[in-house]
Parts: C-alpha cells; structure tokens; sequence
C-alpha cells in the first residue's frame, strides 16, 4: 500500500448523508493510505450497503505467491532473532496506531464489510486489545523446567518459532480474526502473508498500512514482515499448498476448511482452523427472561445474523416458549435496519444477493420440514434499493430436522421446544458443528452441568449469556466441525510456536532413561595405538 504522509490523527466523522463509496474514500484520505499501488482490473469491490463499487484491485497469482513466500522465509530468518520483548515494541506501535485511527478505520471496514458502526468500533477496539494481549505475551513465552529422573540432568522445554504462517480470513471479521493470530505470531518470531477475503480486501491493506508504517520507524523489523496476498479461493488454495508456508490458521465455512485441511494435512503442515457454527442457546423453566431476550436479540438478529457465533438455534422448555416468543418477536420486529453508517442502525444489510438467496431457500427448506416462518422477507422501505436487507426471520420448528443442522450465514433462529434438561443438551449437541453455545438459568445443578464434561460439546460454553462474541483473553474456536482450532487467547500462542525438549547431562556419567542397562566395553587404551 502506498503511504501519504499525514498521520491520520485529524477527526473523523462520517458524513451525514453516510453515502458508502465516499465514506470509505474519505476514511483512506484520513488514515493518509493510499490503494494505488493495488488498483488492477480483476477485482471489483463493492459495498454491500448500496452495491457503490469501492474500488477494483488486482489479484495475485500462483508466481506472486511463490514470490511472496520467499520473501517472508527472508523475513522470518531476521525477525526470529530479534528478542521477544522487542518484537512486542513493534506491536505496540502498530496498536497504538489503531487506536489513533479508530473512527476511519471503523468507517472504512463498515462501507466494506456491511455491519454497523458500532459492531465495527467494537471490532476495531478488538485488534487495539489482541495488541495489547500480544505485548503482554512478548514477555511471558514460558518454557517449562521438568524433573528429571535422571541425577544431575536438566530437563527443559523451550519454544522457538515456526517460520511462515499463512492466514485465510472471512468476510465477517474482516480485520480482528487476522490481527488475532497475526499479533500473536509476530510475537512469538513468525513472519505471516495475509489472505483477506476478495470481499474485504481493502480493509485488509488499510490494517497492513498502519503495521508498514509502525514499521517504516522500528529498525529490527524486517522488509515483508507481514504481506497481503489478494485473491479468491485459488490464491488461498494455493497457499494452502506451498510447501514454504509452515502453518496455515484458516476461518471461514466447513466447506473452505474441508478442502483447506487436507491440503496441509497432505504435507504435514500445521493448520489452526476456524469454521462454522450452529450455535444454540437453551432456555430453561427457571431462565430470567430480562436477561434473555436481549440476549437473544443480539446474538440472532445483530450483524445480520453474519457472525461465526450468532445464535441460530433456540432450545426452549415447553413451559417457556409461548412467553418467550409473545415477549421476543416484537423486540426482533423493531429492530432498526438500515445503511449500517447511519446513526441509530441496528441491522446492516447481508453481504450479497447469493447470501439473501442462500437464506431464503433455507427458508424453503424449514418450511417444507414442518416450520412455520415469522419474517425472513426482503426489506426495501427505507433502506438503500440495491443492497440485500432483510427481517430476521423466526421459524418455530417441529425438531431439530436436516436444514437446523445447517449453518445459513443469515439471520434464522430456529425454535425448538424441550422437556428434560438432558433432552435439551442432546439436541444442542446434536449438529455436527460445535462453535458457541449458552443457557439460561437460575439454576445452579443445570448451569454447573451444562460446562461439565456431560454438558455442551462446543468450544464457548456460555451461562445466562449469548452466544456471540468473546473476550480477547479466553481461547476461541469450537470442535467437531468448526476444526478444533484456537487462534487467539489464553495459552493458543503454542500454536505459532514449534516446542523443543532439551536435555543436558552435568554429571559424569551417562544414564540412560527408564532405568536401561546397555553396557559398552571401550579397549584399555581407548582407541589409541
Ligand atoms: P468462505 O469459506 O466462503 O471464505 C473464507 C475465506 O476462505 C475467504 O478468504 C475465501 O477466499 C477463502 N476460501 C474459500 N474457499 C477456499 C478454498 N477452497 N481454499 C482456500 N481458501 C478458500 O467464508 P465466508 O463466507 O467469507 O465467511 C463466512 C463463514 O466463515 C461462516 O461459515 C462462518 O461461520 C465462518 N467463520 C468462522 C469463524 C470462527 O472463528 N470459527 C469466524 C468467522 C467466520
């Protein structure tokens, strides 16, 4: 990306008539980025607001890959010496120019990526915190001193970096989910090449802006630290494939993860994969429902139904669910949608016209498996014409059938009524992906079972609330087939670190482990003549 020369401290507001494409350019001016060095002719990139095209950028291919690889190798043999804390300055930096440049930043990925001005603060603020996170690791990557059981031996283990790690990101989160694992891994002595979504791609070279500009001023870091490698399903195929990219991290759908995790499986890389969910929350005779029905609201309706997390599937007790809904549906019903630049929006549009068709055929479906639909309709009255806006859409079904075992990436909240409370666990267990899950309750037998081992089987067990979103500090990712990943929080460092056991002998002595006996008889003159 090209750099101006303005810091991009001046305020930023966006302006009132919130128009997409001249939001997203005036952010760019404001952040003193430029795209020109990216701008090509196979790439259109449109605002999901209004379909306004955003700008038209070049895409990479297999050679610039190969190009870009070596380029990071060079990198990583520089940067893995220079000393963790050290490496942790150059985060700092780089997030407290994030923090300095909030507003244009949250304007900019808003224009591109469709959530609201507020859902892009908060993911915004959420790489200024994994920085902070990743600074406080750049001092605190502890090996362990293990008891030998051999006398006068030290036992110890160390972790060193892995090399080059390549990460694929979705459109949803299209700047936290990469500084999650990138912060973390340059941390801990990686180089990394980025490959964004080809439906936020600009977001991404606004973010590797401000890192190159943290970097113009910090001498220790090397030249192609971190790359944007810009294109679609092939450019991260391909990356997937290169035998120079030591771990792949990779968020997006089952179906991108499938191919994904067997091409590094096939070369023995290591992969960290973040795939989709289908989360449930249950609620319980005893739930209270103040705390739920926003809870619910948030976690099914808010980003457009658009997060990894978003709550798709209501596991209710049958004395519950008549209160519930009469209480829950006309809070859904009015929720402000809108231009998600625009103050008081709630809901943004979906990101594009296959998504609406996506969640309107999963509509179909529920309805022809016995569902009864609430909503779910295209919005056209008082929203931008050419963006996709639409109701969330409710579906009281009659179980848990073949299309509630499928993520649609839409706002769809299944209704699904439970008698005991183990019935409730197996059918929030009973999909194959296994992200986020929650229950409300007032009772502590069911809240404590629930995060037991015989409770959820999902990564985020949540009690009285929702579903989505998570604190930069826990592990996050899920089992089963969201792929057992955790890119970020608590101890997922290890991941972008490769483990080394050392031991040293002190004594005079050789032992041999487990107590083995192999004797060796030397000649008397130890092979002299
Ligand atoms: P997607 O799978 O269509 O694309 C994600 C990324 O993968 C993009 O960069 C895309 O270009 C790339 N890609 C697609 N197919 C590929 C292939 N065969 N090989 C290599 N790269 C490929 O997903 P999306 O529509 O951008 O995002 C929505 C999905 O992401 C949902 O399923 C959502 O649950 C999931 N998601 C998961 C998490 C998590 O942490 N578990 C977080 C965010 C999003």
């Amino acid at each position: 990306m090209n750099m101006m020369s303005s810091a991009g401290l001046a305020p930023f507001a966006v302006a009132s008539d919130a128009d997409p494409a001249r939001t997203h350019a005036d952010a760019l001016k404001a952040l003193g980025l430029s795209l020109d060095s990216h701008r090509g002719d196979d790439l259109p990139v449109r605002s999901p607001i209004d379909g306004a095209l955003l700008a038209t950028l070049g895409t990479h291919d297999a050679a610039d890959i190969d190009a870009m690889v070596a380029r990071a190798r060079t990198a990583f043999l520089d940067w893995r010496q220079v000393p963790a804390p050290h490496r942790g300055e150059l985060v700092r930096r780089f997030g407290t120019l994030v923090r300095d440049n909030l507003d244009p930043l949250s304007a900019l990925l808003s224009a591109e990526n469709g959530k609201i001005l507020e859902e892009a603060r908060g993911e915004v603020q959420e790489v200024v915190d994994i920085c902070e996170f990743a600074v406080g690791l750049s001092r605190q990557l502890y090996g362990l001193t293990i008891a030998s059981e051999r006398p006068q031996h030290r036992l110890t283990e160390y972790w060193h970096p892995v090399g080059v790690l390549g990460l694929i990101s979705a459109f949803n989160f299209p700047a936290a989910v990469w500084a999650w694992g990138t912060t973390v891994a340059l941390v801990c002595g990686n180089a990394g090449i980025w490959k964004p979504s080809e439906k936020t791609p600009t977001t991404a070279l606004a973010f590797v802006g401000l890192l190159q500009r943290a970097m113009r001023d910090f001498e220790a870091a090397p030249a192609n630290l971190v790359q944007v490698a810009i294109g679609g399903a092939d450019i991260g195929a391909r990356l997937a494939d290169h035998p120079g990219i030591d771990m792949l991290s990779a968020t997006g759908s089952t179906r991108m993860g499938r191919d994904v995790a067997v091409r590094t499986a096939q070369r023995f890389a290591r992969s960290i994969l973040e795939l989709g969910g289908n989360n449930a929350m249950i609620v319980t005779p005893s739930a209270d429902l103040d705390l739920a029905i926003p809870a619910i609201t948030f976690a099914a309706a808010g980003t457009a139904g658009q997060r990894c997390t978003t709550l798709r599937r209501l596991i209710v007790h049958e004395d519950r669910k008549a209160e519930l809904l009469a209480r829950l549906m006309p809070v859904i019903g009015k929720l402000s949608t809108g231009n998600p630049l625009a103050e008081g929006v709630q809901v943004g549009p979906l990101i594009d016209g296959a998504a609406f068709d996506r969640m309107q055929a999963a509509l179909e479906r529920a309805r022809a498996e016995g569902g009864t639909v609430h909503g779910g309709e295209r919005i056209t009255d008082g929203v931008p014409a050419t963006g996709y806006y639409v109701r969330p859409a409710i579906v009281e079904m009659p179980g848990q059938s073949a299309i509630v075992c499928e993520e649609t990436f839409a706002p769809i909240l299944y209704v699904i009524i439970y008698r005991e409370f183990t019935q409730a666990i197996t059918l929030q267990n009973g999909v194959p992906q296994g992200l986020s899950s929650a229950v409300f309750t007032m009772d502590m037998r069911e809240a404590e079972y629930f995060q037991s081992a015989l409770g959820s089987d999902c990564g985020i067990v949540n009690v009285n609330i929702g579903t989505s979103g998570a604190e930069i500090g826990g592990a996050f990712g899920g089992e089963k087939q969201t792929g057992g990943g955790r890119v970020s929080g608590s101890d997922s460092w290890k991941n972008y670190m490769r483990r080394a056991t050392a031991t040293v002998n002190y004594s005079s002595t050789l032992t041999l482990a487990q107590g083995v006996r192999f004797d060796v008889v030397e000649d008397d003159n130890k092979g002299g003549n």
